[in-house]
């Protein structure tokens, strides 16, 4: 079995756009409709000599209703099959209270989180960055995944947790 990661973080931050650019596929439904993806959706990862399974998941979007909550629980379903967890972020955003919800979430699950800090193109990456420091996330990375930058350094924070 290959090791699985899973893209989280609320709707429209650039998730089904990373798990694109990590497998190098068009395959996950990107629009600038936030919650296009319903459910799970799965591709390898080739970047290294270690492929893995990444996951794309719906957003979190904090509300448990209706679709939403159809949503989460494919999200949690995919949190509990993953090594790993990219907590994906949007820096233009800026840090919001759903971001928080969801933190608290993936921290019950127990798995390494890496914060990626998405949409830092044209942004200064520090101060991009140094607003989600007040998260405490050891491992928190700038992105840019709409112009595939940044995908190799999460690939390398990713390895030694797989
Ligand atoms: P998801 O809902 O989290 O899966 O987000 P999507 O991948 O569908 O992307 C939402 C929107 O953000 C789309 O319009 C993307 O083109 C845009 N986007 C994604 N990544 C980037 C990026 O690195 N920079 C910028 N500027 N926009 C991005
Ligand atoms: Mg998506």
């Amino acid at each position: 079995m290959l090791p699985v990661v899973a893209l989280v973080g609320r709707p429209n931050v650039g998730k089904s756009t990373l798990f694109n650019a990590l497998t190098r596929s068009r395959d996950a439904l990107v629009a600038d409709l936030p919650g296009v993806t319903r459910d799970r959706h799965y591709g390898v990862c080739h970047l290294g000599e270690r492929p893995f399974v990444v996951v794309d998941t719906g957003g979190l979007s904090g509300v448990d209703e209706g679709l939403d909550a159809l949503t989460a629980q494919q999200v949690r379903l995919a949190i509990d099959e993953a090594q790993a967890l990219v907590f994906v972020l949007d820096a233009r955003d800026g840090l919001l209270p759903q971001d928080r919800s969801i933190l608290d979430e993936l921290r019950r699950s127990g798995k390494p989180i890496i914060a990626a800090v998405n949409k830092t193109d044209g942004l200064d990456e520090q101060a991009a960055l140094a607003e989600f420091a007040a998260f405490g996330i050891a491992t928190t990375l700038p992105l840019a995944a709409a112009h595939n930058r940044g995908t190799d350094q999460l690939f390398a924070a990713l390895l030694p947790l797989l």
